[in-house]
């Protein structure tokens, strides 16, 4: 069999080294530079490449083409091999026909980063032979390849699950669906809590959901159809009499024939109410996999997360430094507002992708003294806070925003960059946002 994979990235080199480990004849090609790196792995593995071109001789005899998730389908040659009938598949997808391993997916528009990282951490510890792929770090084909692992806990965005299709998560896990990325979804929600729902599309009854019973997108969907899976919601409204629930400041988690675990949340090392769920997500995860209390305790409060979530970066006179430059939506934002019992002097703003800020206005009500605009989608923001926090003003820069926030603060006060946004207008990325925020604070 032959197959052609486009784009030499993360995911395609993997999915050409497994390729070749399977003994697959594999052609990579990417109409951009490869990066060095990634060459030298190729040659290594012997694997054909071609870079800054797409030879169609040589993809269009494929049997099957691997396509990197960034490639769209409006691109030339996707049309071409899709007038030719050639099946074209993901590099998750890929994988999955070639792994032994139990997938624990993760998905959900926040928190699925932090999540499958805590989940992993606790897994790890606990002695499991455990990866961790998909979203972060390594791709799910390479880490097959390389050494097919018992477990695995791939983190799933919505375009992941959009390009699956026979992939099945033996445990699933579903933390939240509120608006993003709409644009890819014809601004349409009920397309987009389709695409999170494709995570259980082929569960079966041996299969696990756990899920938020407190968000009204998924128990509306679940109400229609429960699917196959066994269901294990978490809560912290309400009382489950299975799943995760909070009773006098501690999570509960009660799952048939394993014993109780409970915990202070005073003891997670993820704090604010959005961690909650998260830890309880993962903590589930932990104990259908009948990992000891004890360790699941451990896992979860000496856990430490990535940067940009909520990452207190330094303390100056008195003026806490917070970055939480992963908040690319509103809801995300919220969260963080919400977990910050401070005033707050909050950094917002970048490329908007269609927030309604009134979401916000209670918790700015509550929590916010002034408001640093970041970039250049200002007016909607001016439109719903003016007049509501002490003081708005328009930055072009992390340096200006950390210096007027600077001055704007008072001891006991946190300055909170959570935009909100994407950061495309100023910074590369969020992590080069969230870096030039941190550096500008250490030059205080
Ligand atoms: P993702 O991988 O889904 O983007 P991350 O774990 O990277 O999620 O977190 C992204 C942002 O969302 C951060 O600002 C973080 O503080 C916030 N966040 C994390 N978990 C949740 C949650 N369960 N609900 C809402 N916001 C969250």
């Amino acid at each position: 069999m032959r197959i052609a994979i486009l784009g030499a990235g993360e995911s395609g080199v993997g999915a050409a080294i497994l390729g070749k480990k399977e003994g697959l004849d594999v052609f990579v090609s990417d109409s951009g530079e490869i990066q060095e790196e990634y060459k030298n792995v190729l040659s290594k593995f012997e694997i054909k490449w071609e870079e800054k071109q797409h030879s169609e001789k040589e993809i269009l005899n494929a049997d099957e083409i691997i396509k990197s998730p960034g490639i769209p389908e409006a691109a030339e040659i996707i049309k071409k091999i899709r007038s030719k009938g050639i099946a074209i598949i993901s590099e998750i997808e890929f994988a999955s026909r070639y792994s032994n391993a139990e997938i624990i997916g993760i998905t959900g528009s926040n928190g699925k980063t932090t999540t499958a990282l805590l989940t992993f951490h606790i897994l790890k510890k606990a002695g499991l032979k455990v990866e961790l792929a998909g979203n972060i770090g390594k791709s799910f084909a390479r880490v097959v390849a390389e050494e097919d692992p018992e477990y695995c806990v791939l983190e799933l965005s919505s375009f992941q699950l959009d390009d699956i299709d026979k992939m099945k998560c033996d445990i699933a896990v579903l933390l939240n669906i509120t608006p993003d990325h709409l644009d890819r979804y014809d601004y349409k929600m009920e397309n987009y809590i389709a695409s999170k729902f494709r995570i259980c599309k082929e569960q079966d009854e041996e299969c696990l959901l756990i899920y938020n019973s407190d968000d009204e997108n998924i128990t509306n969907v679940l109400k229609k159809n429960k699917g196959a899976a066994k269901l294990i919601p978490f809560t912290i409204k309400g009382n489950n009499s299975e799943g995760a629930h909070i009773e006098k400041e501690e999570i509960i988690i009660n799952i048939k024939n394993h014993k109780q675990l409970n915990m202070s949340i005073m003891e997670l090392a993820l704090q604010g109410k959005h961690n909650t769920y998260n830890s309880m997500a993962a903590g589930i995860v932990a104990k259908v996999l009948d990992i000891r209390k004890e360790k699941i305790r451990e896992g979860l409060s000496d856990f430490q997360n990535a940067e940009h979530r909520l990452e207190f970066v330094a303390k100056v006179h008195g003026i806490e430094f917070v970055n939480d430059s992963k908040a690319t939506n509103i809801n995300s934002s919220w969260y963080a507002l919400e977990s910050i019992a401070k005033p707050i002097i909050w950094i917002v703003g970048g490329v908007d992708k269609g927030n309604d800020y009134d979401f916000m206005s209670e918790i700015v009500d509550k929590r916010v003294k002034g408001i640093i605009c970041l970039g250049e989608d200002t007016a909607k923001i001016h439109a719903a806070f003016e007049g509501k926090v002490e003081e708005i003003v328009d930055v072009m820069s992390a340096q200006e925003a950390v210096r007027q926030s600077y001055r704007m603060g008072t001891k006991g006060d946190v300055v909170l960059l959570s935009p909100a946004c994407a950061s495309f207008d100023l910074f590369e990325n969020y992590e080069d946002r969230g870096h030039q925020f941190k550096q500008a604070v250490r030059a205080l």
